[in-house]
């Protein structure tokens, strides 16, 4: 038991947790559970259509909302069931116009979702978080600082991009365009409700958004990243790569010293064979450390074996970590040096770093 998770917990979300033992999460009940209890309470078929759009289409999580269910169901479903929402906790924006958005969990735990707006480009992208924290641990990142709290559910994984979604509206006037599960975790280490989310988010009773618009990204678990081929998502896949040689990115990635790179290397093969969907390598350019001509080399080699684009990442320093960026001479050289081989590769310059809203610097910060 984490004693430190339940001492955080404050009074309201105690009231929550206790409901809870009482009532069923109605977001997260498969739905042929929930309209099978229902047919037998005596509703109507065309209820449950009502009741399934309230909570997807509309994204309605208050009972006493759904208008077109009765008094008396609306009390059932009170009575039985409660809607886990997220609480909007806190909004920054960054000089860039990067928007960094705080969410409390029901029962206490905060996370963090990020919108990047490139509205020359009509794009409009959000981050989201698949885990309250992240039990990798990858040493240049202030998420795995936090340890693992817990695994969203699909239903806050879907909410962050509605919540997201409907400030971009009001600020943009434009809805999301992309969708990135890049933020707090590692997603393939949630596999079932990233799924599930994906699957509400791209469903015609719910936002409808292409599949083709939206990236997972991973830290790299080859077992997984074989899994989501042998499922068939249209999803675009994203290697956090950082290092083409296994020691480096060891030194950097836990993890890797379970699924190496010819293991990963493998896996994304299969992934391409299998699905011929996207592939992308993310890599942070430390100063000295991975930023080297000899390291696009290695890079190189990674990116001979299936149609990839390599994504330079401008790294933002987080408090009491060994590593500091790459300066832009020697980022622009390495890109170049990559470039001759006929690979696409983009520089992305940090967003939001003046709100700890930029890659890697997710951890729930009082900014
Ligand atoms: S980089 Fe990603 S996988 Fe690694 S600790 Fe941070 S959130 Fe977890």
């Amino acid at each position: 038991m984490n004693w430190d998770i339940v001492f955080k917990i404050d009074p309201y979300s105690v009231l929550f947790l206790w409901t809870m033992f009482e009532k069923k999460d109605l977001l997260n009940v498969p739905k042929d559970k929930l309209f099978e209890e229902l047919l037998t309470q005596g509703w109507e078929k065309y209820r449950l259509k009502q009741l399934d759009e309230w909570l997807w289409k509309h994204a309605i999580r208050d009972f006493q909302a759904m208008s077109n269910l009765s008094k008396t169901q609306r009390a059932y479903l009170d009575e039985h069931f409660y809607i886990p929402a997220l609480i909007e906790s806190k909004i920054q924006t960054s000089l860039d116009g990067t928007m960094k958005f705080r969410f409390k969990l029901f029962d206490g735990p905060f996370i963090e979702s990020v919108l990047i707006p490139v509205p020359d480009e009509n794009r409009f992208t959000v981050c989201v978080s698949s885990q309250a924290g992240c039990s990798l641990s990858c040493t240049f990142c202030a998420t795995g600082q936090m340890g693992l709290i817990r695994q969203l559910t699909a239903s806050e994984i879907f909410d962050q991009y509605i919540l997201v979604n409907k400030k971009c509206i009001e600020v943009y006037g434009k809805p999301l365009s992309n969708i990135v599960y890049m933020g707090m975790g590692e997603p393939l280490l949630n596999y079932k409700n990233v799924i599930q989310s994906i699957e509400k988010l791209t469903s015609p009773d719910g936002p409808m958004l292409s599949s083709k618009r939206i990236t997972i990204s991973t830290a790299g678990i080859a077992k997984m990243i074989k899994k989501l081929a042998d499922d068939g998502l249209k999803v675009n896949l994203a290697l956090s790569l950082h290092a083409g040689d296994d020691l480096k990115r060891n030194k950097m990635m836990a993890i890797n010293e379970t699924n190496n790179l010819a293991s990963l290397i493998e896996s994304l093969k299969y992934f391409y064979k299998k699905t011929g969907n996207r592939i992308s390598y993310e890599y942070i350019a430390f100063d000295g450390f991975n930023d080297q001509i000899s390291d696009a080399k290695n890079l190189i080699r990674l990116c001979s074996q299936f149609p990839v684009r390599v994504n330079i990442i401008e790294y933002n320093r987080v408090p009491g970590m060994d590593f500091t960026k790459s300066t832009e001479d020697q980022i622009n050289r390495f890109a170049q040096e990559v470039r001759k081989h006929g690979i696409m590769i983009t520089v992305r310059r940090s967003r939001g770093k003046d709100i700890d809203a930029a890659c890697g610097q997710l951890a729930n910060q009082e900014a």
